[in-house]
């Protein structure tokens, strides 16, 4: 398999068992048997191209935000998508598909004074990851009345589709909704995006990207210091699926390495050493815990890549808040008194 893959991609592109942690926001993981890396939207098409007229088993990896790979690893090929060109023309930015959104693609448009991907400031993601996922947050400070995604400033994308063909598509063709667009049921891969943006005054674009950052940093871990995937379960329509886990007292159980955040019910942290096995494990107890005590199931919003032991077993232990935490729920309730 390495052979016939260095042979069409070059011998210096591709390594053997890589290990994926360090390349995901959760820090865990085993190893891709096959790695490439790809520092171009044509580099990307051909390694596509290529893995799938070998038949190869593969996987995309952008930002690695959205993933929980098993412990046992990956056996294939995992193209990590490290495409970062950037390209303005009046209005419009076409961004390659392995381009980070925050800071990179967000601080070049709000230094070009336009308008349009600010929202969405503080969240870890590669281009392609943003559509895959129709990357969302709540529109500005005070109101925050909506959530506004991405697709809302989308013109057009490049793909290279299930049938190998090069394709431009509108944003139309994504059939974009919450959490959700075509890439989820279809093996097509954004090599570059087109997003039409609209000129606005730099210091209102820098006025909302500190609200947002500021409201983020209330409610989410940081990820330096806090390794997590985000959000873990769907939300339910009219129910958070964080405010189930809270009030069924679940905040702070773990499973090895893992634990359900104090700061946010529907997040899980990495304390260092965390498993794939345990996050298993603890999504398992939580969907037991939650569908017991209110009869609603929470379904996981995350992508489960590659082979995975089997969840660590036992029971939860808890941990203890932290002192000195103050949740965003809290100060609202106490600024409201
Ligand atoms: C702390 C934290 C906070 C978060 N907050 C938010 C939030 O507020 N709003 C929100 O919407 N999300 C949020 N997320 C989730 C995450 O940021 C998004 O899902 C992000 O878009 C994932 O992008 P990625 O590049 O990391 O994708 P990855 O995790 O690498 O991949 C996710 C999926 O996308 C596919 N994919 C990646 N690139 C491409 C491509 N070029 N073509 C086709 N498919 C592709 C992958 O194959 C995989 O199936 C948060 C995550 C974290 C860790």
């Amino acid at each position: 398999m390495k052979r016939a893959l260095e042979n069409l991609l070059g011998k210096d592109c591709i390594r053997e068992n890589v290990v994926l942690a360090p390349y995901t926001t959760m820090q865990l993981g085993g190893p891709a048997d096959l790695f490439v890396e790809v520092t171009t939207a044509d580099a990307l098409a051909h390694a596509v191209k290529t893995v799938r007229e070998l038949d190869l088993p593969y996987f995309l990896l952008g930002y690695g935000a959205n993933v929980v790979v098993g412990d046992a690893g990956f056996r294939g090929v995992v193209i990590r998508n490290a495409g970062q060109n950037i390209d303005f023309r009046g209005n419009r930015v076409t961004a390659e598909s392995g381009a980070i959104v925050y800071p990179d693609l967000i601080e070049a448009s709000v230094t070009r004074s336009l308008s349009g991907l600010e929202h969405y400031v503080g969240i870890p993601s590669t281009v392609g990851g943003a559509l895959w996922q129709n990357l969302h947050f709540l529109s500005p400070a005070p109101a925050r009345e909506r959530t506004m995604f991405i697709e809302e400033v989308l013109e057009h994308a490049d793909l290279i589709t299930e049938e190998n063909d090069l394709r431009r598509v509108d944003v139309d063709y994504f059939e974009f909704g919450y959490d959700y667009s075509i890439l989820h049921r279809r093996d097509d891969i954004v090599l570059r995006a087109t997003f039409r943006l609209t000129p606005a005054q730099e210091p209102d674009l820098r006025k909302i990207m500190a609200e947002n950052l500021a409201w983020r940093a209330l409610r989410h871990p940081p990820l330096d210091t806090e390794p997590s995937v985000g959000s873990i379960f769907k939300k339910i329509q009219g129910i958070g699926a964080g405010r189930l886990i809270d009030e069924c007292g679940l905040k702070g159980a773990s499973f090895g390495g893992i634990v359900v955040t104090h700061r946010h019910a529907n997040i899980m942290v990495n304390q260092g050493g965390g498993t794939a096995a345990d996050v298993q494990a603890l999504v398992a107890y939580i969907q037991k815990e939650v569908a017991a005590q209110t009869g609603y199931y929470l379904e996981t919003e995350i992508d489960f890549i590659g082979e995975f032991d089997p969840p660590t077993s036992g029971s939860p232990v808890f941990v203890p808040r932290p002192p000195g935490l103050i949740t965003a729920e809290e100060l609202a309730a106490r600024r409201a008194t």
